[in-house]
């Protein structure tokens, strides 16, 4: 439900985030729980549950488009970063609007876990 959407309350500034980027389409902010020294989430200011909910084909291109832009400009872009989206429970999804995750600044495992 869009009012009581957790990541929808932070798009309206509702809930405090610290904000790394905001577009016309979509809000960046640093994640409450980070798992890398740069973590931040970049979500569609629209409702959209999970990418299986997703309607319009440019919605990840725009996701990935202001990650890369932030990978740059927190100076992690050379070094290398991941960028994920997790969909629904054997992925660990736990926030029902869809996002992408941005990790960077260490070494990544393969396989991810
Ligand atoms: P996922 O498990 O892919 O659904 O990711 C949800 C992410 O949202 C987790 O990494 C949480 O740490 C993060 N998260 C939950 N609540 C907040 C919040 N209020 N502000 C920033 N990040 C949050």
């Amino acid at each position: 439900m869009a009012d009581r959407c957790l990541f929808c309350r932070i798009v309206r500034k509702e809930i405090p985030a610290q904000i790394v980027a905001e577009t016309d389409d979509c809000v960046a902010f640093r994640d409450v729980n980070p798992q890398a020294p740069l973590h931040v989430l970049v979500i569609p200011r629209e409702h959209v549950p999970t990418l299986n909910d997703a309607t319009d084909p440019a919605l990840v291109g725009r996701l990935a488009m202001v990650a890369a832009d932030i990978a740059q400009r927190e100076g992690v872009a050379e070094s290398g970063y991941r960028t994920v989206i997790n969909t629904n429970a054997d992925a660990g999804q736990t926030v029902f609007h869809v996002h992408l995750h941005l990790l960077g600044g260490r070494r990544m495992g393969w396989p991810p876990g």
